[in-house]
């Protein structure tokens, strides 16, 4: 029996991950929703002049849909926006870094498993860049969130191994075990990096308290990379795989200086 439009149709909110192009004028979108997790879904006719749903379906917009489940790709019928973002489409700064945390969720999470959590650490992370928040804090604040929420809340405190609390000294990261070990015990691992005393309590700190306790710290040039490298480097063993964005936003910033508009992020 033919199940009706009416049964099939749904309400979700969802931010826009990636989009690809299909076909005549249709789009295929990635989303992230509340309540089924990650999802692919088409817009039809979406890329005509006249489309109303085309201007809401941009990238890290937060949107309110609705959709009718289908047999490959559910259809979206309807689109609103809830949050447009538009503070990220002038800084390409705050913008790569949306494309990062976009990034990291396409790729770490499974389609259609439901992590309300996720969806709100991307819907926050994304307005406060849009605010005008410094990226940096708030990306790596985001990256080990995210690990967290995901089943991967890296070890800070206690070396992996002899489970002693960790004392200030040249403890190291192990990827592979997923967080600290002690100087006694970092040849359980080989390739655990030494991570210096400065990278180890700013870690510590944001895992402890927050975004809001490490919001007002300068760093030093040397010791934002150590941190950036140490948490890139676990998320990448985490994904088994490389991300782009931030490498992009990098060469950009090189390219064209800081006040340069941003191109559409990969996909
Ligand atoms: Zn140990």
């Amino acid at each position: 029996m033919a199940v009706s439009l009416r049964d099939r149709l749904y309400r979700t909110n969802a931010v826009v991950l990636a989009r690809q192009d299909y076909g005549e004028a249709d789009r295929i979108f990635i989303l992230y929703t509340p309540g089924r997790g990650r999802l692919s879904a088409i817009a039809k006719g979406v890329r005509r002049p006249k489309n109303r749903m085309g201007p809401h379906l941009d990238y890290f917009t937060e949107v309110s849909l609705e959709l009718a489940k289908g047999r490959d790709l559910d259809v979206v019928t309807q689109a609103a926006t809830v949050n447009a973002h538009l503070g990220l489409r002038s800084d390409m700064d705050a913008y790569g870094h949306a494309a990062h945390f976009a990034e990291l969720v396409r790729h770490l999470t499974q389609d259609r498993q439901e992590n309300r959590q996720v969806y709100e650490l991307l819907a926050s992370s994304l307005s406060l860049l849009n605010d005008g928040v410094a990226a940096w804090p708030v990306a790596r604040h985001f990256e080990l969130s995210l690990l967290g929420l995901l089943g991967f809340r890296p070890e800070l405190f206690r070396c992996l191994n002899c489970l002693r609390t960790l004392e200030p000294e040249a403890n190291a990261f192990s990827n592979q075990l997923g967080g600290m070990l002690c100087p006694a015990c970092r040849a359980v691992d080989p390739s655990a990096v030494v991570v210096s005393l400065d990278a180890q309590k700013y870690i510590r700190l944001l895992a402890r308290s927050g975004l809001a306790a490490v919001i007002g710290i300068a760093l030093t040039e040397p010791l934002a990379r150590e941190i950036a490298s140490l948490t890139a480097s676990y998320t990448r063993y985490v994904a088994e795989r490389e991300f782009a964005s931030l490498g992009v936003l990098s060469s950009m910033r090189q390219a064209i200086g800081p006040a340069g508009q941003a191109p559409d992020p990969p996909s």
